[in-house]
């Protein structure tokens, strides 16, 4: 990939950031991806940081690394979306949708991971967390999770109780087996 400078300097736009849940102004602009006329990212100091290194990272790895990555991180989906239709990765497809994908919300700063066995995988999901994550996040959610749902508070509501053996049987199972991936620390 072209080594590409996204910072650029601000004009008040009177756009909102264009990250999903960010309510900040959206100043700078990004390229959403390479091209003659590229549309573009508008995000707020933060956000435009976020992704600028984002796409640095990803620069400095081969095809192979981003598209281990890209499936890591596209948990559960088969990451055909940014394959023409032979099946090999298109370098303008990939590039919109490593943009895409970025804009909303991906984890910027973490190596990519080994796959996580699904188990784990389905625990995370139940405790609404993404994985890597640290057992002492892990169990920071697990006590918020345990508040809202405990049958102490949900007298008679079925669905809380099967959701709060659910929380419980998750996260023991996170704390025998989950071990968060160094390169995440
Ligand atoms: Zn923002």
């Amino acid at each position: 990939m072209p080594r590409r400078k996204i910072l650029e300097e601000p004009a008040p736009s009177g756009r909102p950031c264009d990250r999903p849940g960010c309510s900040a102004g959206g100043d700078y602009k990004a390229p959403k991806s390479r091209g003659d006329q590229p549309d573009y990212y508008w995000f707020c100091l933060d956000h435009v940081r976020d992704y600028n290194k984002s796409w640095n990272y990803f620069e400095g790895m081969s095809q192979a690394d981003i598209e281990a990555y890209m499936k890591e991180a596209v948990t559960g989906h088969r990451p055909t979306w940014y394959m023409s239709g032979n099946g090999a990765v298109s370098p303008e497809k990939l590039q919109e949708a490593l943009a895409r994908f970025m804009a909303e919300g991906m984890h910027t700063h973490t190596k990519a991971t080994p796959a996580l066995p699904r188990k784990l995988r389905k625990a995370l999901d139940e405790l609404e967390l993404d994985h890597p994550i640290s057992q002492a996040d892990i169990k920071k959610r697990y006590k918020a999770l345990v508040k809202q749902y405990h049958p102490d508070v949900n007298r008679n509501d079925p669905a809380a109780e099967e959701r709060f053996k659910r929380i419980t049987q998750a996260y023991k199972l996170l704390q025998e087996e989950y071990i968060l991936p160094t390169a995440a620390s």
